[in-house]
């Protein structure tokens, strides 16, 4: 998401624009990802549709970025002939800049200013760390991503301040476990309060959490700090503490539903959200069960469900499979609807209440605003009060969305 963010960014620095379709494009871009077998899949599909359009229209270009590019570059090199450039992940912005030497070169874009990289947004992604190195057993990251590695802490304050100029007002820090942050003796709430202190810079979000590094201190930041959002998305992955020792995630159950509870009690308004595996292996009946019973207890604001899938070099590709596809399916259609239900549980108790949304886009005729605690409303169109903060009352709620109407 972020790396596409920043792609986007650039490109508008060149005057180009965002294609709809592929008849309308120069260059096509493939951001790809490992991290389920799935995705690697879909790349592929793109890929042969790609290479069908190029065939017809030979002065397109086919850049191809992101994960899978870290673990079968030259594979799909070999495999897709007409690609003209593939970049890897781990320096994304060399990559960026091979990805528009190329293109001005083709296409004599013309760079306009590049630091009209936030034109307009009222959002922006701010990677503060890559990699990982937790080696959680199913997870292909520390692999494709490598080995955790926070950023120049002036740099991040640098990009935060000038995207703040630009006309962003709410940041969203990006690591694959940004709690652990520290560069030379900056940690991440120390990050987060000099964050804080930018002028204009109405609020702040993190993902992602790893549940065993959420300190106290953290939620301390999150209780004092009015610019920090009530959001977290802190990962389950299962509630079974037989698997979570499988999955070697280094906490259990009960450590998990205590972090819960003291979250709750800190930020009474917080929400918080969760990843969860289905099917991994040696996840029986019970194991399932106890997931599904986790999640009627905590009553998440939201959840990501993914069926378990083997990637290569992790520890769990060693083990058996043993969990059949169609058992995955059905326990991954039970958590949906599950969650489904719990999600529009919630959304019906907001109706009536009022918030304080910020209002970050036009789309599909309304305007998309978010709560602090991350919940999505849409409103009537009303230009002045786009990257504003407004106040709000929800007048109705579907599953996944809310609508509402300013009270000034
Ligand atoms: N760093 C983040 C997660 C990054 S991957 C974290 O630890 O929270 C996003 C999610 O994809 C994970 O939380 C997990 O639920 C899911 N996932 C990762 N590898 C997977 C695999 N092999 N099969 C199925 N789901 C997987
Ligand atoms: Fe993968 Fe675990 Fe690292 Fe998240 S914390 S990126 S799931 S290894």
């Amino acid at each position: 998401m972020c790396d596409s963010d920043k792609l986007d960014s650039a490109f508008l620095a060149y005057g180009a624009s965002k294609a709809n379709n592929f008849l309308d494009a120069d260059v096509l871009i493939l951001n790809t990802c490992s991290v389920r077998m799935q995705s690697e899949q879909k790349a592929f599909s793109y890929l042969g549709r790609m290479e069908e359009f190029k065939q017809q229209n030979p002065d397109v270009k086919i850049i191809v970025m992101g994960c899978m590019t870290e673990r079968l570059g030259n594979d799909i090199k070999k495999r897709f002939k007409s690609i003209d450039l593939v970049v890897g992940t781990k320096d994304i912005d060399n990559s960026i800049s091979k990805i528009i030497d190329l293109c001005c070169f083709r296409n004599s874009f013309k760079k306009i200013n590049s630091n009209i990289q936030f034109r307009s947004k009222v959002i922006s992604y701010i990677t503060i760390m890559k990699g990982c190195n937790n080696y959680c057993s199913y997870c292909i990251v520390p692999f494709v991503r490598g080995i955790e590695k926070s950023f120049d802490y002036n740099t991040i304050i640098n990009k935060c301040s000038s995207a703040v100029k630009n006309g962003v007002r709410e940041v969203i820090l990006l690591g694959q476990n940004v709690n652990s942050y520290k560069y030379k003796n900056v940690d991440f709430t120390s990050l987060l309060k000099s964050i804080a202190s930018i002028k204009n810079l109405e609020r702040i979000r993190f993902l992602t959490n790893h549940p065993k590094d959420l300190s106290d201190d953290l939620i301390n930041v999150i209780t004092t700090n009015r610019k920090m959002c009530s959001h977290i998305h802190l990962p389950m992955q299962s509630a079974s503490n037989k698997i979570l020792r499988l999955m070697n995630r280094k906490y259990t159950y009960e450590y998990y539903l205590d972090l819960i509870e003291k979250l709750r009690l800190a930020i009474p308004d917080i929400t918080i959200t969760t990843d969860i595996i289905v099917g991994f292996p040696g996840e029986n009946d019970r194991d399932f069960e106890d997931t599904l019973n986790a999640i009627k207890t905590i009553k998440f604001g939201g959840l990501y469900v993914f069926k378990y899938s083997p990637r290569p070099n992790t520890m769990a590709f060693e083990m058996s499979d043993d969990v059949s596809i169609i058992e995955k399916k059905k326990r991954h259609a039970i958590i949906l609807e599950e969650s489904n239900k719990i999600s529009a549980e919630i959304a019906l108790k907001m109706i009536g209440t009022r918030h304080q949304v910020l209002v970050e886009k036009v789309k599909d005729g309304f305007m998309e605003a978010k709560t602090k605690s991350g919940r999505k409303v849409f409103l009537k169109i009303d230009k002045k009060h786009y990257g504003k903060i407004v106040n709000i009352i929800i007048k109705e709620a579907k599953i996944n969305s809310l609508f509402g109407d300013v009270i000034d």
